[in-house]
């Protein structure tokens, strides 16, 4: 597999936050959304067995790990990668642009999957039969960008009946919009969703790498 980093950190974001958690992010991505904060994933990286990641894995203390990207699905193993760390008792959770197909990941495997709202230039290329294969353990989260980003993303969870299947995350992108903002929209309109800072950009800066 091709591998940018393997870090321990707490988890920054969806229901997990707070807690401590171990990141494997994969090198690569068939997206190109406006407000990326993972471009260094990209190129670059190294080859890595699932063995040779596994023993990183198991040098830290942690027992949840994200494996997130760049585009994790690109990676063929991932799948293989996940049951080996779910049979070593791990709890998995896989983050995802949300265009490739989920259904071949362990039903044990927490699926957060992104919903492109249109700022980031990539709604055309959500994968919504995923919608199929989640369960209620799953997350679906929304990157908000503008209002019009809000609007979209109100008008879609209620146009394909999201509310109370899943997590919803909305998280504002940290360049071009104020968390007071959304939280205000979301009060306002009483949407049932939960609002999330990246907790890592705040505990640390928003550039910083590998924490
Ligand atoms: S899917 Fe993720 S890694 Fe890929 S371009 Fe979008 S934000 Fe960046």
């Amino acid at each position: 597999m091709r591998i940018t980093e393997i870090y321990q950190s707490i988890q920054g974001e969806s229901s997990y936050a707070g807690l401590p958690c171990i990141f494997v992010r994969t090198t690569g991505c068939d997206l190109r959304c406006t407000w990326c904060d993972s471009e260094f994933s990209f190129y670059g990286g190294q080859s890595m067995s699932i063995d040779e990641i596994i023993e990183r894995v198991t040098s830290y203390s942690a027992k949840l790990v994200e494996l997130t990207g760049g585009e994790p699905l690109l990676q063929k193993e991932l799948p293989v990668l996940a049951n080996r760390l779910i049979d070593l008792g791990y709890t998995v959770m896989v983050e995802t642009g949300g265009h490739r197909d989920i259904s071949l990941l362990n039903h044990q495997v927490i699926k957060i999957v992104d919903i492109k709202c249109p700022d980031s230039g990539e709604s055309e290329k959500v994968f919504w039969s995923n919608i199929n294969s989640l369960s209620n353990q799953d997350q679906l989260k929304f990157v908000i960008a503008s209002r019009k980003d809000y609007e979209w993303a109100r008008q879609t969870i209620k146009e394909r009946n999201l509310e109370g299947r899943f997590e919803l995350l909305f998280s504002p992108a940290h360049t071009t919009l104020k968390p007071a903002d959304l939280a205000e929209w979301i009060l306002s309109d009483g949407l049932k969703v939960r609002l999330q800072l990246q907790l890592h950009k705040y505990i640390w800066s928003a550039n910083a790498r590998g924490v």
